[in-house]
Order: C-alpha cells, then structure tokens, then sequence
C-alpha cells in the first residue's frame, strides 16, 4: 500500500500535542510532515513565568526537533507561503513545495501591536 502524506502547518500548541499523540501511537502508511517557521516553540502557560525570571527559555520551550526525532517525523524549518489546493501542493520560502494528501494549518494568532505596551514584551525577544 502507497504511504500518504499528512502535513502539518505551524509547530505549536495544537500540532505539538497531536504529534505527540500520534508518535506514541503511529497510523500504519501514513508519512507525517511538520513545518515550522520556528525550531523552538513556547509554551504559553508558561510565559509570564519565563518573564519574571522562574524558568529558563529551555524549560518554557517545546524544542520541535527533539520532538519530530521522538516520533520519527519529518520536520521542514520554513515558512509557508501559500498552498496550490488543486495540485495538493505546500509552497515555502526556503524549501521546494512539499506534497500533501491532507493538511493540517494551525498557525495560531497574532497580537495587536498597536495596544499600548505590547511592544516592549516583543523587544524581550522570547
Ligand atoms: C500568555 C498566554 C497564555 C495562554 N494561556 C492559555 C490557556 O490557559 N488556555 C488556552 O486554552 N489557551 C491559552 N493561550 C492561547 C493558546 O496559546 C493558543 O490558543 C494556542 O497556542 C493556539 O495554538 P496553535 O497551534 O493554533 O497556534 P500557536 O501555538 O500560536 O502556534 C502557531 C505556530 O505556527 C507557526 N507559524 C505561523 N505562521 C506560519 C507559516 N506561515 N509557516 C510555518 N509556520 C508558521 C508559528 O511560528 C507557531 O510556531 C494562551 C496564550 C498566551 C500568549
């Protein structure tokens, strides 16, 4: 039976949990991709506490390397640009266009930076 290819969009919460899952209990002939535009990715709940100085950036970061090599994943460091959907085709800045059966896109939010205050988090470079 041909592999499928099932691709994951965006490194954090949501598809950091889903690949874990999913490494621990792998689905027979289907290829698991991760693209990230980010290596480290934080873990929320545990910001305000890396700010105030309790946790290192080690303990409040999932490294996505470590775990695409737990779950014998395939893990692309790029950022996606735009998807052919008729060709099932993914497009990065860095990387050739990578194939896909299916696709998951969790790529989270973006803050308001124009409120008052919320650049001077941004300069703490996280
Ligand atoms: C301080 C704080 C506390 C929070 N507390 C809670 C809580 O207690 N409970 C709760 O339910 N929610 C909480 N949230 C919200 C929660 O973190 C988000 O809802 C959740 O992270 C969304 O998951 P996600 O996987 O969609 O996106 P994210 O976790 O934001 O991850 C998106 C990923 O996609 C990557 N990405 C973006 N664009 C591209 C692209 N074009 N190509 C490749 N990669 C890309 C980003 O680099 C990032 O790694 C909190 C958020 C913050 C900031």
């Amino acid at each position: 039976m041909n592999e499928r290819d099932l691709v994951f969009i965006g490194g954090g919460h949501t598809h950091a949990l889903v690949l874990r899952m999913l490494a621990m209990k792998p689905i027979a002939n289907v290829r698991l991709t991760l693209i990230s535009d980010t290596r480290l990715t934080p873990y929320s709940g545990m910001l305000p506490g890396f700010i105030s100085g309790h946790y290192t950036k080690a303990q409040t970061h999932i490294d996505l390397n470590k775990l695409a090599q737990a779950g014998n994943i395939r893990f692309i460091h790029g950022r996606v640009t735009g998807l052919d959907l008729q060709h099932k085709l993914i497009h990065l800045n860095n990387h050739p266009d990578i194939e896909y059966d299916k696709v998951s896109i969790n790529v989270g939010s973006r803050p308001n930076l124009t409120v008052p205050g919320s650049n001077a988090v941004v300069q703490l470079r996280l």
